[in-house]
């Protein structure tokens, strides 16, 4: 059994289609989502639609939180907040119901999944280090979890103490426990632009990382189009 595990898509729909291409392609008939369907990029709609209509587990984002909320922005820079504010009048109230519902942890067959973390997946902390990491571990019941947040792929084990790997192939080791970040698909920031994904092969125990070329060129221009700001097509390019 094959899972494509995806989160952080922010509104590329291009960067979205090419995710589930490679994941078809790749055998996998299991989906689950890790929040941030929507903000930053142009076609947060869109990305609401393919995403629901697949029917597979979603947690909230902290995005989807915002841009389903009518209240003031608390907690955001301002290039964020300027895309929240365009992104909540880009949204039918039928897809702000649908992300306002939305869990905040979900467990999925042998794994859970949360956007941010588990400590407090509400307040939406960073996990960038081996301590956020084991605060998180404390509250895992499954041998993995997998998260979002800071569009950066990155596995930390628990294996008495905590220690964290960038990965490519995982493999996953009975009595270990794994948070493992699947990156970015619309929006990554650790340097390389390209669109990622994890699939997880539940029945042969590793985990893949993928990264994949996407049609950056429109999802660029349509941010431009859409009159949202410029550094924001910007930043694609340059994956941060
Ligand atoms: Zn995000």
């Amino acid at each position: 059994m094959r899972f494509a595990i995806f989160g952080d898509i922010h509104g590329n729909l291009e960067a979205l289609t090419a995710v589930l291409a490679d994941a078809k392609e790749r055998g996998c008939t299991h989906y689950a989502c890790l929040g941030d369907i929507v903000g930053y990029n142009a076609n947060p709609h869109e990305c609401v639609e393919v995403i629901r209509e697949m029917d597979c587990p979603v947690v909230k984002g902290n995005h989807d939180e915002q841009a389903s909320m009518e209240e003031d922005l608390a907690g955001f820079n301002p290039l964020a907040e300027e895309a929240i504010n365009w992104t909540r009048a880009n949204l039918s109230a039928e897809d702000k119901q649908w992300l306002r519902e939305l869990r905040m942890v979900r467990q999925v067959r042998d794994f859970t999944i949360v956007h941010a973390t588990l400590d407090t997946p509400q307040r939406w902390g960073y996990v960038f280090n081996n301590l956020d990491a084991a605060a998180s571990f404390s509250y895992q019941h499954t041998n993995i979890c997998f998260y979002g947040h800071t569009h950066s792929p990155r596995a930390y084990v628990r294996d008495g103490v905590v220690t964290s790997v960038p990965f490519d192939n995982l493999r996953i080791e009975p009595g270990k426990k794994y948070f493992i970040n699947a990156g970015s698909v619309g929006q990554p920031r650790d340097g390389d632009w390209h669109a990622s994904y994890v699939i997880y092969h539940a029945d042969k125990n590793f985990v893949t990382l993928r990264r994949l070329k996407y049609d950056i060129d429109t999802a660029q221009d349509k941010i431009v189009d859409a009159g949202l700001p410029q550094r924001l097509a910007d930043r694609l390019a340059l994956g941060k």
